[in-house]
């Protein structure tokens, strides 16, 4: 068996696309999910990865879920994706509190939630690949999404920071700033305003998840051992040109 991953949010969208890749390129690989079980039983059906449900904002639930991924895999994680997020999107002059805490609380802190169990293991090991998927809202700002920008542009300078600290140890820790890509996170956005972000998009389509999902299984190999605490923007040339 390949070495032991974990993504999370891994059952649908990119997330899904990470964990196919990842599979492909012969990673023991696990996704976890939230709540939609009926889409996790069918990816789980579909590509044979085992699905594990908790949610990635409450800190006890992701090391209980981990020490389940770690029995099911017959280790600790050696690969970790941090992938999960949501929006709650509307004018900062609208937003409430509860958009605000929901969105930190499972795009920013669930990068602590996640990485603190599982960090101890690849410090022992002197082998560790995470890869934090941020966006390019958190690199350029994007209105109406106060709250996603923030938490996207906390999960910079989070890698920044964290792979400063680990690479010494053999672990190194990247972003994928994915720009617009064609998943149900996508598909919410009104057809208007999809149109007009198409056109601001210098390859003039949206990204596919399997695009993303190549990056990261570039980041998790071992030629790319010399490459930490980088952001791999992979948007179309959206944010050159905008
Ligand atoms: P989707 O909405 O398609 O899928 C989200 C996945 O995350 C699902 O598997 C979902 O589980 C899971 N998830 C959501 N909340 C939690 C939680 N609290 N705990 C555990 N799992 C959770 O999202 P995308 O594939 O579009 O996005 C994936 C990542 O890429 C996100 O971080 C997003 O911010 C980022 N991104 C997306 C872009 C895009 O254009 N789509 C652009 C830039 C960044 P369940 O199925 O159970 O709900």
């Amino acid at each position: 068996m390949g070495r032991r991953a974990l993504v999370t949010g891994g059952t649908r969208g990119i997330g899904a696309a990470i964990s196919v890749k990842l599979k492909e390129a012969g990673y023991d690989v696990a996704a976890n999910y939230a709540g939609n079980d009926a889409a996790a039983q069918a990816f789980s059906n579909d590509t044979g990865i085992p699905v594990f449900k908790w949610d990635v904002g409450d800190y006890d639930a992701c090391a209980a879920g981990l020490a389940e991924v770690a029995e099911a895999q017959g280790g600790s994680l050696e690969v970790l994706i941090n992938n999960a997020g949501i929006t709650r999107d509307g004018m900062f002059h609208k937003m409430t509190p509860e958009q605000w805490n929901d969105v930190i609380r499972v795009d920013l802190t669930s990068l602590f939630n996640m990485t603190r169990p599982v960090i101890d293991g690849m410090r022992e090991a002197g082998f560790g690949r995470v890869v934090n998927i941020s966006s390019i809202n958190g690199q350029k700002g994007q209105m109406g999404q106060v709250n996603y920008s923030a938490a996207k542009a906390g999960v910079i300078g989070f890698t920044k920071a964290l792979a400063q600290e680990t690479a010494r140890k053999g672990i190194t820790v990247n972003c994928v700033a994915p720009g617009y890509i064609d998943t149900d996170m996508v598909a919410a956005v009104p057809e208007n305003v999809l149109q007009s972000i198409i056109g601001g998009i210098p390859v003039n389509r949206l990204g596919k998840a399997e695009e993303i999902g190549a990056a990261v299984v570039y980041l998790c190999s071992d030629d790319a051992g010399f490459v930490t605490g980088a952001t791999l923007a992979a948007n179309g040339g959206q944010y050159v040109s905008g």
